[in-house]
This record gives C-alpha cells, structure tokens and sequence, in this order.
C-alpha cells in the first residue's frame, strides 16, 4: 500500500467507499491524514465500518476544515450534474481530487527530473486500455523488472507498491496503470513518463457532457506525458498527433509524439506489415514481433494495442538489451519480446480461448456488449463462423456488421434480442432462435463439428448488454466457459491434453 503522506496532518473528505475509496481512505490514514469517509449507500458505509475508516456524514460537516474532496471516479463530477459533495467542496473552496492525483502527488515527491528512474506508464483510450495495459506489464515482467499494475484495472492505484527511484535499469519499478476519463478528470496533475492514448470514439458522453470534453480530457493526459504515444488509426487520435507533433516541435528528439497502429505501418512510429508489428524510420520497416498464430491477440484491434505496448516500453527494453548484453542486444530484445508476445495469456471475456472439440474452436468475447466490439471478433476470423450473438440489445442493433455476416456459417441467437435479430439475420444468415445460451452452446457445437473448415470457431461475441439473462458480462463469459468445459471431448486451453 501507498502510505499518502501528502495530507498528514490535515482533514480530508473521502466520498465513495467502493474498493478503490476503501483503498484510498486507508492510504491516507497510513500517511497521517484524518479522514472523514462517506457513501449514500449502506454497503459502502458497512465496509467502512469493518475497515476501520472513520464516517462522518459529509452533509452536516464543517466544509471549511477539510483540505480536499476525494471522489470515487464513479461520482458524477460535472455532468449530469455535480454531485452534492463536490458543489459542498466547491462552495467551500475544497479542491476536489481522485486516487490517481493522490499517487501523482505522493510520486512527484520523490522522483528527479522526468521520472525515467521511476517510470510512470498511463494507458488511456476507449477501447483497448486493460489488455494494452496487461501486455505492457507482462512485457515488462518478462524482461526482468518490477512491476505495479493496476488502476482502472485489478488493483485500485493506492494499494499498488509505493514509486521508488532507482538509478540501475534493472532494479526499476514500473508502475503500469489503467486510467478512465473519469480518473483523469479528476488528476490535474499527473504527469506520466509514458502516456498512451489509443483511440477515440464517442463513449459516456453523459457523464462528460460533449464529446469533445470527453475527448480534451484524454489529450489533457497525452500532453502532460513525457513520451507521448498516440494511436493513428482514428480521425480523433490523428487530430491530437498532430497538435501534439507541432507542440513539442523544437523539443527533444524523445518528445516527438509516436504515432501506432493496428493496420498499417507508421513512418515514423510503430505499426503493422502483414502480421507483423514493428518500426518504421524513413520508409524501412523493421519488425518487432509476429502476431500470426498468437490466440490471444487476433486481430488488428489487438495489433494496436500490441503497437502500443511496445512503444511504451521500447526504450527501457532495450536499456537493458544494451545492459544484458552489449555485444548481442538486438538479438536479446528480440528473444525477449518473442516470449513475452507467445505467452501473454490474454483477458478473460474478449476474444479468450477457451479450448477445442476436435477442430473446433471455442472463443468467449462475453466483454462485447455492442457492435464495434463484436465487429472486432467477426473481422478476426474468415471463415466458419458459429455466431452466438444476442441480450440487452443496444441502439442500433448488428445492422453495422453486414459487412461480416458472408463469413458466418449459422447465428445463434439468445436473450432478449432475438428476434430482432433474426429480422436483420434472416435474408443473408441461416439462424436458429435458441433464446438460452445453453440451448445455443449447444447447438453450435454440434453444427460447427459437422464443418469440413480446417478450424470451425463457435464464437460468444453478443453485440448486447447481459442484464436481460445474467448479472454482467463476466456471469455471462464464465456461464459460456463452464457449457464448453462439460462438452464430450473438450480440450481446454492451458490443460494438458
Ligand atoms: P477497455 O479496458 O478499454 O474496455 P479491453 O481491453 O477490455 O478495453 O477490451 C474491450 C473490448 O474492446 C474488446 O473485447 C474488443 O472488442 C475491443 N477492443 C480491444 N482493443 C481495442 C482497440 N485497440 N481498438 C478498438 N477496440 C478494441
């Protein structure tokens, strides 16, 4: 844990007690700060309670004493509208702050200059930021570091190992964190050594109003970075590279913002040729690693987020190529970045292998609750597709992924969608109305292992919410897991035979 010592000595008022508030209410009284904790909700208060957080119904308390407002990311800042705390904080003249500016503060308290001897990787983006944020951090635990991931990810950012400086390269400890819109917003001044932005596309406008706000939000990040890193593959993104190029114009050559992609190759930057991704520098391309055959990064979504893990972590990587090994340190970074690509096991829930029957593959992309996402899935594979597809359905349908629909063999159709569904299917898909995704696992397989495919894919990807037949999407994901594993013949991915 991170003892926040930034407020020893003063009143702090911590609103919202989910796991990442709990968290932060505890680093702060480690570091010696009196804490005066609170939630609308009684579970959150109860927690508290038996963490020994001290509560105090923020409502009736003196605003004047307290130094800053610490919210939860999931407390409503601005939009729709302020939430009762922060217009308290506001009218007192509290700041109000989150988590991730809590660890910016505690950080720049110990670290020199920029920060390389304790290095800072934020990953941001609407899609893409947890499995870019586990493949920079199992990147970096393959090469030998110690690494603190977590964040919007896993572990809340204040429980992680505290930042530590650290001259030699390879006794560094990274710190690899996940951030939402909703954490920057409330971290003015966090200064990554790395930032990374992946993409842009219009997301939970109602909590930041427009768009654009939402959009500001995220560049705010990318140029408070040191390294900026910055997907091209979106006409947002390529607006923020191009302010970011003419801004750090004039700068230090480690300043030129680096431009990734998941399609194509970046002159210069990071992108992919064929099925290989890689450098470019004056129209040479130089690979870094090959994707083909790697089950847990299929597809030019996933190349992208492989782009942008290696543009974060390039530099240090090869410090320590150069380290390990002066006379061979090219073939030592490839060696490592080799492994570290073959065995990252991928997220549970977005386009996980679950196993084979025979030749047929069984995919879970539960996490695909709309159609881009599934879109991702479907341009994955090219062929002999076993489509299980439906549930809360969103504005809009699958009518965008007609496109695709020639490579699916059958569509299976479950929830609340279905025979909305079956009325855009019907004239381009054969399908069957399975309404339950038992009834659906089940009949894909037996479909699928009738393909004469070289590897028929019964493929979970929903293009829906979950709520309408399970709690969220993991329930739905692990429902998925469990109906493969009872299949006759199954072979579950990481099991022996
Ligand atoms: P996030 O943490 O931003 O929600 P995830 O890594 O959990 O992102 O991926 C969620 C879903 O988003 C995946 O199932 C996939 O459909 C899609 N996705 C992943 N990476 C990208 C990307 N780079 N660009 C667009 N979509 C992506």
């Amino acid at each position: 844990m991170i003892r926040v010592a930034t407020f020893a000595g003063r009143r702090v008022a911590v609103f919202g007690l989910g796991g990442s508030g709990l968290a932060t209410a505890r680093a702060l009284m480690a570091g010696g700060a009196d804490v005066a904790a609170w939630d609308d909700g009684d579970a959150g208060r109860a927690a508290a309670e038996a963490a020994g957080v001290p509560l105090e119904d923020l409502k009736t308390s003196d605003w004047r004493g307290f130094a800053a407002l610490v919210l939860s990311p999931g407390v409503p800042l601005t939009h729709p509208e302020p939430h009762w705390t922060v217009k308290l904080a506001r009218s007192a003249g509290v700041e109000v702050i989150g988590d991730v500016e809590l660890f910016a503060r505690e950080r720049a308290a110990v670290i020199k200059g920029i920060g390389l001897s304790c290095p800072l990787i934020c990953i941001t983006g609407t899609n893409g930021k947890s499995t870019t944020t586990a493949l920079t951090a199992h990147i970096l635990k393959t090469a030998g570091f110690d690494v603190q991931m977590g964040g919007n990810i896993g572990t809340p950012i204040l429980e992680l190992e505290p930042p530590v400086v650290h001259e030699t390269i390879g006794e560094r400890r990274f710190h690899v964190i996940e951030v939402s819109t909703f954490q920057l917003d409330l971290a003015p001044s966090l200064k990554p050594t790395f930032g990374v932005l992946l993409n842009l596309t219009p997301d939970h406008i109602d909590r930041h109003g427009t768009f654009e706000n939402y959009a500001a939000i995220k560049e705010k990040m990318i140029a408070a970075s040191h390294f900026a890193i910055i997907g091209v593959d979106d006409e947002h993104c390529r607006h923020v590279y191009s302010r970011q190029a003419i801004q750090r114009s004039g700068n230090a050559n480690d300043q030129v913002p680096t431009g990734i992609s998941g399609d194509k190759p970046v002159d210069p930057g990071i992108g992919v040729l064929r099925t290989k991704v890689g450098t470019t520098r004056d129209k040479e391309f130089r690979p870094l690693v090959d994707l083909a055959g790697v089950g847990a990064l299929r597809g030019a979504h996933n190349a992208q987020n492989v782009a942008a893990a290696l543009a974060a972590t390039m530099p240090m990587l090869s410090m320590r190529a150069f380290s390990e090994d002066p006379a061979n340190a090219n073939a030592y970074l490839e060696a490592l970045l080799e492994k570290a690509i073959a065995t990252f096991p991928g997220l549970p829930h977005r386009m996980e292998e679950v196993g084979h029957v025979d030749r047929v593959l069984f995919i879970n992309d539960s996490k695909a609750t709309n159609a881009d996402s599934t879109e991702k899935a479907l341009s994955a594979f090219a062929r002999d597709i076993y489509w299980i597809v439906g549930g809360k359905a969103k504005d809009g349908g699958i009518t965008a992924l007609a496109p695709y629909f020639p490579r699916v063999a059958k569509a299976y159709l479950i929830g609340e969608a279905k025979h909305d569904f079956a009325a855009t299917l019907k004239d381009h898909v054969d399908i069957s109305c399975c309404g339950t995704l038992e009834n659906a696992v089940a009949a894909a397989a037996k479909d699928a292992a009738l393909s004469s495919g070289a590897e028929p894919v019964v493929l979970l990807s929903p293009a829906c919410a979950s709520y309408d037949q399970f709690k969220n999407f993991e329930v739905r994901g692990d429902t998925f897991r469990s109906l493969v594993a009872a299949l006759p013949g199954v072979a579950l991915k990481g099991s022996a035979g």
